[in-house]
């Protein structure tokens, strides 16, 4: 069996946790737990999060269809930079149980925060790029 929040294989000793669409393997009370908690935050967060995505969604828009000349980009970079930081701090939105058969919780959520650095750091350094050329 592997466990769904720490990606360990194991024999005996585990539990299970049961959720809306079906029961998952964990391999101690202690995974089980954070298993809980994970889904907890996700569902008390998820709003806010598309929320966020949203507001960098609409840099985008600004910046194809508003915004021309050396600033064009601004409001994208802004709205990558809101995005960025929206997936470090909620890192759920991508994650779901359908994921977590093939990767573990804790792998995803990893991931997706250094995702999120990633692209507010690119961003920001675009940002100050755009600046400096002016
Ligand atoms: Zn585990």
């Amino acid at each position: 069996m592997k466990c769904v929040y720490c990606g360990k294989e194991y024999g005996e000793g585990g539990t299970t946790i049961k959720v809306s669409n079906g029961t998952f393997d964990v391999c101690s009370n202690e995974c089980k737990k954070l298993t809980r908690e994970y889904l907890e935050k996700d569902e008390r967060y998820k709003t806010r999060s598309y929320l966020l995505i949203f507001c960098g969604s609409v840099g985008f828009i600004l910046s194809t269809f508003v915004f021309t000349g050396t600033y064009k980009l601004v409001p994208m970079y802004i709205g990558m930079i809101i995005m960025g930081i929206s997936l470090i701090v909620y890192p759920y939105i991508f994650s779901s149980f359908i994921t977590f058969t093939r990767h573990p919780i804790k792998k995803m959520t990893l991931m997706v925060r250094i995702m999120g650095l990633v692209i507010a750091v690119l961003s920001l350094w675009f940002l100050i790029a755009v600046f400096r050329q002016v």
